[in-house]
């Protein structure tokens, strides 16, 4: 499992579509989208989280490569996903995409598709600089930290 770490506008989704399949990327936005025609209806959010949570269970029952899509900036979050790794005995690596949080409020502003308001973006960007800290103690087999987008262009990312 990989848990895509990071504020809206840092780029996950863009990054998950670079180096994954449709099918390996479980996206909150897409799975409020299923059950409520749109990706930001916040109202949906417990349903899709459902969706997600029953997802990857069954791939990783299946030893299937699974990245969460979502912004996985609060600890309580990241431990629902690591029991469902200690279930299923796989591992869980981070992707901590932590740039500046005025690239993310640019981004946020410029994007047709999905805007959120710029607090919202500040308070999940702080949210993500406290899980820098924390996330060392909460069972990831490894966690990776991109700072720039210059870090988010060069990663490679390899099986195994
Ligand atoms: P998410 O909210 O974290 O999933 O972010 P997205 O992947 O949806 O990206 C938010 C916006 O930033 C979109 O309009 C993307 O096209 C843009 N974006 C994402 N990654 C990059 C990048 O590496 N470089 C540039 N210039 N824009 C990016
Ligand atoms: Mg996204």
């Amino acid at each position: 499992m990989l848990v895509l770490i990071g504020p809206s506008g840092a780029g996950k989704s863009t990054l998950a579509a670079r180096h994954f399949l449709p099918s390996q990327v479980l996206s909150s936005d897409a799975l409020r989208a299923m059950v409520a025609d749109d990706p930001n209806d916040q109202a949906a959010t417990e349903a899709a989280f459902e969706l997600l949570h029953a997802a990857l269970g069954l791939r990783l029952a299946g030893n299937r490569m699974t990245v969460v899509d979502a912004t996985n900036v609060d600890g309580w979050a990241r431990e629902r996903l690591l029991a469902a790794t200690r279930r299923y005995g796989r591992r869980a690596v981070a992707l901590i995409l932590a740039l500046p949080v005025e690239v993310c409020l640019e981004r946020n502003a410029r994007r047709d598709d999905r805007r959120l308001p710029a607090a919202t973006i500040r308070r999940q960007h702080r949210a993500m600089l406290r899980s820098l800290d924390a996330l060392p103690a909460e069972g990831f087999s490894r966690t990776v930290v991109l700072r720039t987008p210059r870090d988010v262009e060069e990663l490679r990312i390899e099986a195994g």
